[in-house]
């Protein structure tokens, strides 16, 4: 048998009886045979604490001593984690992300892996141990300092080591029992996807849904890794991320394999905020401008409209959105190049929401968009920007309107199951 990778978050070793439990389940895959390499985030929100903390002692800490500081969590759980493997009888050893071989840039606070040299892990493993991997975190390629690789880069590190140790299959275990057709926590009747393929799960990511990382699929789509994402808490089978479909074992009709289905899902995302540049002269090269002054700014945007400009006065508005995070040095940026753009005025509203609908199916499947806006009216839902790519119809909504919308989507595009009810077994969904 091979090597597995295992991945566990925060809201699986929360306190010392989930790392039991979980050390109890990484010897289970041990004694079935196979090469274990664990790799684990922080216990429970320790990592918000510490962020904490630090904005408690400085209003702008320095990128290098941030991440010093936020790697402590992930080494706090590794070592117990090791710990309690051995406390049943296994032996195991910890690794700090640098001494697991894992190189990055050195850009701080969101770090990417450059390269993955895993001698050491391949050693302790070929002398019969299980290797503990500390998560989200790297050692600069250059300044040999240590890095952080932005909020959940845990999922990243496992796909990473994954791809450099040549694994059967990367398994990231949560606290839900795989990726749902929309977000278990909104949709009570959420259902449980058997399969999905990189490119659907890459839409989902980019549109919000938070059970695996934008940069983590994409990692895994590369290197042609198979994710099986699955809840730590049950012994449920998860759902599968991959290029090729899974083969069901079906007794009658011999293995088939599993459809992909037309829609995917659905995902809401309330983390972003909408800027309205307003009386911006209709002519070439305003959008060049004004969009030059953002990225200048180092601010990555998502949704686009212009609207079509007032024929009495050649004036139109461009309204985008972005991370509300990022809002403040927007408009600050905007501001200080008016001159140069030449508006009448900024509006800035963070009251808003985004429900994308995602599937494959919709590239051949008339209607999909029609059917999306039915749902949406009869919701009573108003529409307020909208983007599309082949297989992905995206709005904007009041925030208000968000949580409503998803579950009217669902409904209308035969997504809810007739089962159980969607189990969030622990976490805040952070
Ligand atoms: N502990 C880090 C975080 O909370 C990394 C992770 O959980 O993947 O963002
Ligand atoms: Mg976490």
């Amino acid at each position: 048998m091979g090597l597995v990778v295992q991945k566990y978050g925060g809201s699986s070793v929360a306190d010392a009886e989930g790392i039991k439990r979980v050390a109890k389940r990484i010897v289970e895959a041990k004694k079935n045979g196979h090469q274990v390499v664990v790799v684990v985030s922080a216990m429970g929100d320790t990592t918000d604490e510490l962020i904490d903390l630090a904005e408690q002692v400085s209003p702008m800490p320095s990128g290098r001593e941030f991440d010093m500081l936020l790697t402590a969590g992930e080494r706090i759980s590794m070592a117990l984690l090791a710990m309690a493997i051995k406390n049943l009888g296994h032996s195991a050893q910890s690794f700090t992300g640098s001494q697991a071989g894992v190189i990055t840039d050195s850009v701080h606070n969101k770090a990417r892996i450059i390269d993955v040299t895993p001698g050491r892990i391949r050693t302790a493993l070929d002398e019969g141990n299980i290797a503990i991997v500390a998560g989200f975190q790297g050692v600069s390629q250059d300044k040999k300092d240590i890095t952080t690789l932005g909020r959940g880069g845990s999922d990243t590190t496992a796909v990473a080591l994954a791809a450099a140790l040549d694994a059967e299959v990367c398994e990231i275990y949560t606290d839900v029992d795989g990726v749902f057709t929309a977000d278990p926590r909104v949709v009570k009747k959420a259902r449980k996807i058997d399969w999905i393929a990189f490119e659907d799960m890459l839409e989902l990511a980019a549109s919000g849904s938070k059970v695996l990382l934008h940069r983590c699929v994409e990692y895994a789509r590369r290197y042609n890794i198979p994710i099986h994402v699955r809840s730590s808490f049950s012994g449920h089978e998860g759902t599968w991320v991959s290029s090729e479909p899974l083969v069901q074992k079906s007794q009658q009709q011999g293995d088939k394999p599993v459809e992909q289905a037309i829609i995917s899902g659905v995902a809401h995302d309330t983390s972003e905020a909408k800027v309205t540049v307003v009386g911006v002269p209709d002519k070439p090269g305003e959008a060049a401008v004004i969009f030059r002054t953002i990225s200048d700014a180092e601010i990555n945007i998502d949704m686009i409209v212009q609207n079509v400009s007032a024929a009495s006065t050649g004036l139109t508005d461009i309204s985008f959105t972005l991370p509300k995070a990022e809002g403040r040095k927007a408009i600050d940026a905007l501001e200080k190049n008016r001159a140069g753009i030449g508006f009448d005025s900024l509006r800035y509203d963070d009251q808003i929401g985004k429900i994308s609908l995602v599937g494959a199916g919709m590239k051949t499947n008339p209607g999909v968009t029609a059917d999306f806006f039915k749902a949406l009216a009869d919701a009573g839902v108003n529409i307020e920007l909208i983007s599309t790519s082949e297989i992905r119809i995206s709005v904007v909504t009041r925030a208000d309107d968000v949580n409503e919308a998803v579950r009217a989507v669902h409904t209308a595009f035969g997504l809810d199951s007739d089962s159980d009810e969607a189990v969030v077994y622990g976490g805040t969904g952070r």
